[in-house]
């Protein structure tokens, strides 16, 4: 199904702003130009962008800053959410996207959850013949970097 993008974005962030500003977090969106279409499943494509929200609002430090952009080129769309918490070290950053991997018990015991958004936002985002990857450095933050094909791409 094709979708405008910015809109389905917008959809999500109506819904995680409370979350965010209850934790002091600022939540910034970054979607300029809504005539992009990708071509996703509007329900599952969601569930991803709030598993990423939900992970980076937990990892985040109070008075932090939550960044949403999206970008593109005329065949793909880029999509990144970054964050400026705690992190994740180096060792573990090789498996986040394995079913019920958490990092470090006595941190994941205070945030909650069961080790499967991830899990699950890349199956998704796969099966979309998309890709996701991470970046983070302990301490320093985290960036989700989510590559879809444009909906509206004509070959
Ligand atoms: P669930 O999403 O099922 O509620 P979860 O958040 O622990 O549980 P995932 O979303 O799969 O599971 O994330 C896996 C692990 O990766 C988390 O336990 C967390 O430690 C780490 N992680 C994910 N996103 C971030 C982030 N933005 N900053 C720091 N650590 C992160
Ligand atoms: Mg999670």
């Amino acid at each position: 199904e094709e979708v405008r993008l910015c809109d389905l974005i917008q959809s999500v962030a109506d819904r995680m702003r409370p979350l965010f500003k209850e934790k002091q977090v600022t939540y910034t969106v970054n979607c300029a130009d809504n005539s992009v279409l990708a071509f996703v499943d509007p329900k599952r494509f969601q569930q991803v962008l709030l598993n990423i929200l939900d992970n980076a609002k937990k990892h985040s430090y109070e008075g932090g800053e939550v960044v949403l952009k999206v970008t593109h080129t005329a065949e793909e769309i880029y999509l990144t959410v970054s964050d400026e918490g705690e992190g994740i070290p180096k060792e573990d950053l090789p498996h986040i996207f394995e079913r019920l991997y958490r990092v470090e018990k006595s941190r994941s015991r205070e945030s909650g959850g069961s080790g499967l958004g991830l899990a699950i936002a890349k199956e998704i985002v796969e099966s979309h013949g998309g890709r996701i990857v991470i970046d983070s450095k302990r301490g320093r933050g985290t960036c989700v970097r989510i590559t879809l094909m444009r909906g509206d791409h004509i070959e």
